[in-house]
């Protein structure tokens, strides 16, 4: 459900008449070769176009319109070969509504130490003429990214690849359509949030849906299209033993396929990205979404329990930004603790709905009962994770704005067994220590609910804020607590 290959950055290239006809037609050659090996490289998600080079502040403002209203294009990337006099760039830049990358870098890669001669200068001064830019850039207070090096340089690449899927992320919330089954869990603070703001600071909207509308979607799934994702489940996952065929549970799982099933429907029907339901409001449905709202993940969906919109929100926009990667990105919660002193964790995991694109090996499909939410015992996925590099990404509603925190952990596998534990889960060390990170994410407000991902890094999620000047706070290997709190202070002078 998510390709970016459909979507379009152009690549646009500043200059100015003074150089002459000669010059210019060298300078298009050289950005359309530099379109070109982006477009060809494997590291570059999306499609590049080479755009005429743009010499006066009419052919700068055209383009930045036709940018705003192109339904394929997320992004410019520019870059000022020689110098464009940065005042036409004004109107065209106070226009923009899409992200920018700014792309500093030059044709040739070496000085060419014998040959150099002021012909060379004249046409290689992006030293300069970036300058020039990246000043207007600055003196509008508009946001971008700055990637620097030669364009052929596998770093740069890596550096606008990380851009391009954060612009892509953005994209795919324009008009994007979020659901809810029911409402928030009753008293809960950190998942509320002003609907209104967010649309208007994020573009994406979040409405609610009656469990009633879902569940005749539900009642409506024929018994063909339930046996043959029950065979899907089979195929996939170990069954326990009740769940299978002529098991004591068997109909369970059908249930659950049922409701997977008319779920996918309805999100399908109204051409939703992401969803949230809650235990407190099923009424009709058998089961709370187990199974379901984890494979639904998987298919690229945003999810948050309990309510958690947000979450929904930013679980979708890390499925888009990870689209094609290896490792995967789930709905997560701060579970349980393990505080020994010599090795201090943090258990994740949910209810039930981690997404099994972040499972290590093949997962099992099991069945027990649920305290809460007064239903049937819900089926749901049981895996664990694998070690290694992984995030903690929330966005928080602070009144006045917005707030993404991102801790960076170190994931751990489980040292013991965990024979009785019916869920999901991952152990993880956040950095830069527990207890420092712990402590940071509280006095940041961070919520209990996250996205957690194996594959992409804070440089995402930074360039991602960045597209919507979205307040954001890192706690990683770097934290102290003193500059955290200060940060937060200063935090709330900038923002207010
Ligand atoms: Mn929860």
């Amino acid at each position: 459900m998510i390709d970016l290959k459909k979507l379009e950055v152009w690549f646009v290239t500043g200059s100015q008449h003074l150089y002459g006809e000669e010059t210019l037609k060298t300078v298009a050659e050289h950005s359309k070769t530099i379109a070109k090996a982006l477009n060809q490289s494997e590291k570059i998600p999306v499609q590049v176009t080479f755009k005429p080079v743009v010499k006066t502040p009419d052919e700068i403002y055209r383009i930045c319109q036709a940018a705003n209203t192109d339904a394929n294009c997320i992004g410019i990337v520019a870059w000022m070969h020689t110098f464009s006099p940065a005042k036409m760039w004004i109107r065209g830049l106070q226009s923009l509504q899409k992200p920018m990358c700014h792309l500093h870098t030059q044709f040739n890669r070496d000085i060419p130490w014998g040959d150099i001669d002021m012909d060379f200068m004249n046409l290689n001064q992006s030293a300069h003429g970036d300058r020039e830019f990246g000043f207007m850039m600055t003196r509008l207070r508009l946001n971008r990214k700055v990637v620097v090096g030669h364009w052929q340089d596998p770093s740069v690449h890596e550096r606008l690849n990380v851009w391009m899927r954060a612009a892509a992320a953005r994209f795919d919330w324009q008009g994007g359509k979020f659901c809810r089954f029911g409402d928030n869990m009753r008293q809960v603070a950190v998942t509320e949030g002003d609907k209104v703001e967010a649309e208007m600071a994020f573009g994406y909207s979040v409405n609610g849906y009656g469990v009633g509308d879902l569940v005749k979607v539900v009642n409506d799934v024929s018994d063909a299209d339930i046996d043959k994702l029950v065979a899907e489940y089979d195929a996939e996952y170990t069954l326990a033993t009740s769940l299978r065929k002529g098991g004591a549970q068997h109909q369970s799982l059908r249930d659950a396929a049922k409701i997977e099933l008319g779920m996918r429907y309805f999100l399908e029907d109204g051409d939703f990205k992401g969803f949230t339901d809650t235990f407190e409001d099923l009424h009709g449905l058998v089961q709370l979404p187990g199974i379901a709202s984890q494979r639904l993940m998987a298919s690229g969906y945003g999810f948050g329990g309990e309510g958690d919109w947000k979450t929904a929100t930013i679980v979708r926009a890390a499925k888009v930004m990870a689209s094609g990667m290896a490792g995967g990105n789930s709905f997560m919660e701060d579970y349980t603790y393990h505080f020994d002193p010599e090795n201090r964790l943090v258990l994740g995991a949910h209810m039930l709905e981690i997404c099994p694109s972040i499972a290590k090996g093949k997962a099992s499909c099991e069945i027990h009962p649920l305290g809460i939410g007064g239903k049937a015992d819900p089926v749901r996925l049981v895996f664990d994770v694998s070690g290694g590099s992984a995030l903690n990404v929330s966005l928080m509603d602070m009144g006045n704005r917005f707030r993404l925190l991102i801790n960076e952990v170190e994931a751990v596998e489980p040292f013991e067994k965990l024979p009785k534990l019916p869920v999901a889960r991952v152990l993880w060390q956040p950095l830069p220590d527990t207890a420092t990170a712990c402590a940071a994410w509280i006095y940041a407000g961070g919520a209990h609910h996250t996205v957690y991902s194996q594959n992409l890094t804070t440089e995402y999620f930074e360039d991602f804020a960045s597209m919507f000047n979205l307040e954001t706070v890192v706690i990683d290997a770097k934290t102290d607590l003193r500059s955290l709190k200060n940060e937060l202070r200063w935090n709330e002078m900038y923002y207010r």
